[in-house]
């Protein structure tokens, strides 16, 4: 085993850094949370430097990454920034488009776009009201007519950048919207086009990204808008769900590390009775506990891309990454505000944002029920005796 950083990732991590001194101040982040997108200096300057490309195959312009690498990037650009900024879930987007079986020419189109804007061409509406963590309870359908268009109708939520983004990925059910119907496809659906409405959702955190409900009522759909095979859209969703997994746990250790810069500083200059809290003991387990966490956290995320990057499934480990991890980043970022006493629990400090911001990541991307659902059937029948 060699945990040590090759040279490339060693400067590929310096360059992050300084990146963010210049992009990511922290006055530059409120700006962003306030106005509810990344700004475009930040934006182009990301795809300028190349950052943007790392992770999106060679034959569509990128620049292959392994994807141990691809973790490093999306963590230390979240420690050095202190913020869950979304350019690594667009690099995502993109490579999920590919995946998701975009003709060529519908992927060279949305790379042109993302060279330019670098931001993808597209929302991910799978949510509904009704079906969040039971996809197979959604109801969004589409119906052929007889001129060989498809209408659809139906609601998706808690779409992220959907008011943003020119178009939306919808996967909806074929023809029938009952629960036994397995069929479902994906489309791209222009926000502009007749029948679709959106509305705001107001989130409490993760504000640079913000997030819609979304209304289809009797949208023509052709067949050009379809992405990936009739039939396979659920299952082509589900070909990155573990990689999504491990770049939302990169992003949550690099946030608390950043909770955990400011918390272990913090306790050498603050005093309380005539002595820096750094000498009280019940101040160096919070430390000591959130150095764990981080250890941890990291030593899992790390084996998880390896194995991923190896050909092995990481089904369990994925599940138990984001179950673990998530809610332990929480923790740190709770005992970082915690340390901060008073001061942490205002906007003086960016620990309030770090906290909110995380506590999200234990909803998106799969609950932490839902991974403790996926983890325990597989343990169980792993050390079953036969
Ligand atoms: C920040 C953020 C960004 C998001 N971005 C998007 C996006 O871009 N596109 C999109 O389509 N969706 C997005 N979502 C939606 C997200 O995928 C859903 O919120 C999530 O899957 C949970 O679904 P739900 O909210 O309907 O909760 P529900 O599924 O209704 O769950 C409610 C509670 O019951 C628990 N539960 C459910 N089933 C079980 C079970 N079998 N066993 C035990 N407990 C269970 C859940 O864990 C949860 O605690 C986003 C959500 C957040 C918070």
């Amino acid at each position: 085993m060699d945990y040590r950083l090759t040279d490339e990732q060693e400067l590929l991590v310096d360059s992050i850094k300084e990146f963010c001194e210049r992009y990511t101040s922290e006055e530059q982040i409120r700006e962003m949370y306030e106005n509810h997108r990344m700004s475009e200096e930040l934006t182009s300057a990301w795809m300028e430097n190349g950052f943007g490309l790392m992770g999106i195959p060679e034959k569509y312009e990128g620049i292959d990454t392994d994807l141990v690498t691809l973790g490093l990037l999306t963590e230390e650009f979240a420690h050095y920034s202190g913020c869950l900024l979304p350019v690594l879930n667009n690099t995502l987007a993109m490579r999920d488009f590919i995946d998701f079986g975009a003709t060529d020419e519908q992927i060279s189109e949305a790379m042109a776009n993302y060279m330019e804007t670098g931001q993808p061409i597209f929302s991910l509406g799978f949510s509904e009201p009704a079906a969040g963590s039971d996809n197979q309870a959604m109801t969004c359908v589409t119906r052929k007519q007889a001129d060989g268009t498809y209408i659809l109708s139906g609601q998706k939520t808690w779409v992220t950048q959907g008011e943003v983004f020119p178009n939306v990925l919808v996967i909806a059910k074929d023809e029938d919207p009952s629960r036994d119907n397995r069929s479902m496809s994906m489309w791209i659906v222009p926000k502009d086009i007749k029948g679709l409405s959106t509305a705001p959702l107001h989130k409490i955190g993760n504000k640079v990204a913000a997030f819609c409900e979304m209304y289809f009522d009797d949208v023509v759909l052709t067949e050009d808008m379809r992405i990936g095979e009739p039939g396979k859209g659920f299952f082509n969703l589900m070909k990155n769900f573990e990689m999504e997994r491990c770049l939302i746990v990169a992003q949550c250790i690099g946030t608390a590390q950043a909770a955990m810069d400011d918390a272990a500083a913090y306790v050498s200059e603050r005093q309380t009775f005539g002595r820096p809290i750094a000498d009280y003991q019940l101040i160096q387990l919070k430390l000591t506990e959130m150095e764990v966490a981080l250890q941890n956290s990291r030593n899992m995320l790390y084996k998880t891309l390896w194995k991923m990057d190896n050909g092995e499934s990481v089904r369990i480990d994925s599940a138990l990454l984001k179950y673990y991890v998530v809610k332990a980043c929480v923790e740190v970022a709770s005992n970082a505000m915690q340390i901060y006493g008073g001061l942490g629990y205002t906007t003086e400090t960016r620990l309030g944002r770090i906290w909110i911001d995380l506590r999200g990541m234990q909803i998106a991307g799969g609950t932490d029920e839902i991974m403790v659902y996926i983890a325990g059937r597989q343990l169980a029948k792993k050390y079953a005796r036969s």
